[in-house]
């Protein structure tokens, strides 16, 4: 028969290599938990990228159409942004989109999904009680940017710069399905209406036309 002594050496050896394993599944965990983080999100403004929002967006069209409500989706691109890089170096670039990230967030519901989906490109969808409170948060969210100039750090100081943005605005009717509203058909009237603002002079919103096809 063993000694007790032997018992609690081998018992405490196997505890220890049982907390060891523990330590180190968490650590895995926690690894894991921040890789998925890091790959949903822009490093630049801490948004949600366009990984994040596509499939959210296939979630908030079908959640819509269950609760039989509007749902606005907002393709938003800031206007003439080249020049901000141009003029004063891609470091107050970065700091514009940033403050510009801020501005938009603020001026959205809470209840929006917003994510930077590309360079100087930001979606937001916005579940709604009305359809037309689509244009009301779309014209808020434009003038929270336009309102004052934003101050950066420019290469030879600082710098008050006018920035605007253009919005196209495609709605999902109350009573629509994922089917009559797919996100593929929503997207592309949001990006041509925004085309459209872009076109009419930029610092605008335009709302796609019902109905229309891809
Ligand atoms: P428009 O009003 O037609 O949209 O003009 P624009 O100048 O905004 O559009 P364009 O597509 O010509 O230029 C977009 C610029 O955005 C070009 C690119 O250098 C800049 N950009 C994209 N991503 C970043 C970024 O992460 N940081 C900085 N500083 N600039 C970026
Ligand atoms: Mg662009
Ligand atoms: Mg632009």
């Amino acid at each position: 028969m063993m000694s007790p002594q032997i018992n609690a050496a081998e018992a405490a050896i196997r505890i220890k290599a049982q907390l060891e394993r523990k330590f180190l599944s968490d650590r895995r965990r926690r690894e894991a938990t921040r890789n998925i983080l890091w790959a949903m999100t822009d490093p630049l403004t801490g948004l949600h990228n366009r990984r994040y929002a596509m499939p959210r967006l296939g979630d908030m069209v079908a959640q819509a159409a269950r609760d039989q409500t509007p749902l606005a989706v907002l393709a938003l691109d800031l206007d003439r942004f080249k020049r901000v890089n141009d003029a004063h170096g891609h470091s107050a670039g970065d700091q514009v989109l940033i403050g510009v990230s801020e501005r938009l967030r603020d001026a959205l519901p809470a209840n929006a999904l917003f994510s930077r989906t590309g360079g100087e490109e930001f979606l937001a969808v916005i579940p709604l009680a009305c359809a037309d409170e689509a244009l009301v948060v779309a014209d808020t969210v434009r003038e929270a940017v336009a309102r004052t100039p934003l101050v950066v750090q420019g290469e030879t100081g600082k710098v008050a710069l006018d920035i605007t943005v253009s919005v196209g605005v495609a709605l999902m009717p109350a009573g629509a399905t994922p089917a009559s509203s797919p996100v593929e058909l929503l997207l592309s009237r949001a990006d041509r209406a925004l085309l459209c603002a872009k076109s009419q002079g930029r610092n605008r919103i335009i709302l796609a036309p019902q109905g229309l096809a891809a």
